[in-house]
């Protein structure tokens, strides 16, 4: 394979450059950031995204991550809990990022912080430092486009994030990561290092204007039963990390202009499932091997499409059946009665066959 361009340096573009450079094939990772910063992500680690870190030489839990081994649905005052049927992490993307972007640099990858692509043309990429050609080009940007290449946009929703203090939530939450669907939104919440939590949501653009502003919404967060325990919580940043219009059930399924789509680029699937990172790494170690191997972005796509379409469609679905109230009902009804259902949807909505990529 000739030199790779990898844009972003998030788990999509760190894996890749991991890979290619275990290979022996040389690229250069492009990260707009230049020091460590918090990321708008719910920071749960599936089973398949901690064994993939681990097969790229970085183990979570040596970086302080928490195990996670129930996971529990809250939906008005019903609620279910069941075992995870994969043993999960959490851990702050604050420190995993880190991690990922310094094992590359140990494996050898060209890697330049702070420096942003503003515009591709081709196999040229317009950077704050001048153009860069290079005959494969990665696209791991992210839940951010780059301009003239934005995905579709998504609906009016708006994700954000807030760390938190609480002893009593963290006793009830040891080892749990918990989802409460409400109207026009879900929250998930679950412990992090540093005796910490954190909570990750996404309300309908409308709703939250109609609240008018955070202290609106987290008032109305504390009066769902399943999160009644946030009226007491501390809240740790300043204001809440947000995103708007994230394209949830996007998937690409063909290359265009030759570029390499890895990642949210490639696949963004719906927050709830805990598996947005799972599939970027398994995309960015996919896309390393093809390209080690001669394949083109042509071969890749498809590929990479192949692997993700099961589990975005399928959270696609039960993200619809929670939104509407009798929806919900019936869902926890149903997972309530069906011993293994919870465990069951939990494994379903994996990307499929990660453990067929190599160690590196
Ligand atoms: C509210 C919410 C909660 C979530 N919770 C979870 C969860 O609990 N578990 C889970 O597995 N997934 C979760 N996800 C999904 C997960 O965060 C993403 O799927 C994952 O981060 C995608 O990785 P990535 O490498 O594709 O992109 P990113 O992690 O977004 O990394 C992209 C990188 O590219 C850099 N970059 C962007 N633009 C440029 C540019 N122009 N030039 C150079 N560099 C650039 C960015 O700075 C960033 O470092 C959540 C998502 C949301 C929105």
């Amino acid at each position: 394979m000739r030199n790779a361009l990898i844009i972003g340096g998030g788990l999509a573009g760190t894996a890749a450059a991991i890979d290619l450079a275990c290979a022996g094939h040389a690229s250069l990772l492009l990260e707009r950031e230049s020091a460590p910063h918090d990321k708008i992500c719910g920071e749960f680690l599936s089973g398949e995204a901690v064994a993939a870190l681990v097969a790229l030489g970085v183990d979570p839990v040596a970086h302080g991550a928490v195990p996670i081994t129930r996971v529990r649905i809250n939906a008005g005052r019903r609620h279910v809990a069941a075992q995870l049927p994969f043993p999960a992490l959490s851990l702050t993307r604050r420190v995993l990022d880190e991690a990922l972007l310094a094992r590359a640099a140990r494996a050898g990858v060209a890697v330049q912080r702070g420096v942003s692509v503003r515009g591709l043309s081709g196999s040229i990429a317009h950077t704050s430092a001048g153009d860069i050609s290079a005959p494969t080009v990665m696209l791991a940007s992210g839940k951010h486009d780059i301009r003239g290449h934005a995905r579709p946009p998504g609906p009016d929703q708006i994700g954000f994030k807030m760390y938190l203090r609480s002893a009593s939530l963290s006793r009830a939450l040891s080892g749990t990561v918990a989802v409460t669907f409400f109207d026009g939104g879900y929250a998930g919440l679950q412990p992090v290092e540093g005796g910490r939590l954190n909570l990750c949501l996404l309300v309908d653009g409308a709703q939250y204007r109609e609240l008018g502003d955070w202290s609106a919404l987290w008032a109305r967060l504390a009066r769902e039963p399943g999160l009644a325990a946030l009226a007491d919580a501390e809240q740790l940043l300043p204001r809440p990390l947000a995103i708007s219009r994230v394209p949830y059930g996007h998937l690409a399924r063909a290359a265009t202009d030759g570029q390499w789509r890895l990642g949210d680029q490639a696949a963004v699937i719906p927050s709830f499932c805990g598996d947005g990172m799972g599939i970027a790494l398994t995309s960015g170690r996919l896309a390393a091997e093809m390209a080690a191997a001669g394949a083109s972005a042509d071969d890749f796509q498809p590929a990479l499409f192949a692997r993700t379409r099961r589990p975005v469609r399928l959270a696609m679905a039960a993200l619809a059946l929670a939104r509407h109230p009798a929806g919900r009902w019936a869902a926890m009804a149903g997972l309530g009665a069906v011993p293994g259902a919870l465990a069951l949807l939990a494994r379903a909505t994996r990307v499929a066959d990660p453990h067929a990529l190599a160690p590196a």
